[in-house]
């Protein structure tokens, strides 16, 4: 199924040409089960008001390079409570958009879309709904557990680690150093505010430590509104062994023992594992639990999404399309 064959189905993945260049991600337009024509935008900023207006933007998480932060402004923006709590927080302004509770479903006209966990960030979620010829659709955004997905016809998801040839994209989180690290005490972890920073505190719970947590004010208020049994969470001034504070404030915090939460190896302090994504195998293995006939690689930008579309044909497990192959087109008010 390449995208004649998605369009012989009804659905026509769009880039949308904004005049100002190629809008963020993709948006689907297709037949609903009246019959009707019906775009839903995919982690992308709003039309301009020339442009037809979607019927919704679904919004994936609350991370920064998904766009939750323009596309929070519109009413047609559907998110879950915790996304849109999450952009909140982040952006200090009202999310206009309708909410789902995490692994319900909503209507979008008299299109039913079914929400599925992701395990990625808190209240991330996946997208599936059908058009008029029964052909499932999956969006995923990012994922770091594919094991609650569905299986579908076409699978929208993302790339972040998706090059086969590139040995950053193995990896496995190394918990057991974490928690010895942390077990240690008198210790600073950097880790993003949103997203890392609440994986870190429920790893750490998880494990049995029940020591009080020190963050920096804006983990702190993501934390405390967003981690249910997060425990005992205070600010840096309090006392605490453990500290979590984003990647850019390890420089000036004076802390005998310094590490940074990524799969990245680009920092000045030493890494410790721990991702919010699947490596590359993880991303093939969720292909094959989702069995679709098609998959459109739609996250990053740069050139793993390709990569990872080659990968997926040369093994023969679908069809597969990177969102840049797709060439931009300004849907125009009719
Ligand atoms: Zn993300």
């Amino acid at each position: 199924m390449g995208i004649e064959t998605l369009r012989k189905v009804g659905i026509t993945p769009l880039r949308v040409f904004s005049g100002r260049g190629v809008k963020p991600h993709l948006s689907l337009s297709f037949y609903d089960v009246e019959g009707i024509e019906r775009i839903f935008g995919i982690d992308t900023t709003p039309f301009s008001k020339k442009m037809v207006e979607p019927d919704s933007y679904l919004i994936t998480h609350a991370h920064s390079d998904h766009y939750g932060k323009s596309a929070m402004s519109s009413k047609l923006s559907v998110a879950s409570k915790e996304t849109a709590t999450a952009l909140e927080l982040l952006h200090g302004r009202e999310f206009n958009g309708s909410t789902f509770e995490m692994e319900g479903s909503f209507l979008i006209g008299e299109t039913e879309v079914s929400t599925f966990r992701t395990n990625h960030t808190i209240g991330s979620s996946a997208y599936l709904w059908e058009n008029e010829c029964g052909v499932r659709i999956l969006v995923t955004g990012d994922v770091k557990d594919y094991r609650e997905l569905p299986s579908c016809d076409l699978l929208v998801t993302e790339a972040n680690y998706g090059d086969p040839f590139d040995s950053a994209c193995y990896f496995e989180d190394d918990l057991k150093n974490f928690l010895e690290v942390a077990g240690g005490g008198e210790v600073v972890f950097g880790a993003y505010a949103f997203g890392k920073a609440q994986r870190a505190v429920t790893t750490l719970r998880n494990s049995g430590f029940e020591d009080p947590i020190g963050m920096s004010q804006k983990s702190l208020n993501l934390t405390k509104s967003l981690l249910e049994d997060g425990g005992e969470l205070v600010g840096l001034n309090n006392d605490a062994n453990v500290w979590i504070v984003p990647p850019h404030e390890l420089s000036g915090i004076e802390r005998s023992n310094r590490f940074v939460l990524t799969c990245r190896s680009d920092y000045y302090y030493p890494a410790i594992h721990l991702s919010d994504h699947m490596d590359v195998r993880g991303l093939v293995a969720m292909v094959e639990h989702c069995q679709p006939e098609a998959t459109l690689l739609y996250h990053p930008k740069g050139d793993r999404p390709k990569k990872l579309a080659d990968h997926l044909l040369n093994e023969e497990l679908c069809t597969a399309i990177a969102a840049e192959d797709i060439h931009p087109t300004t849907p125009k008010r009719k």
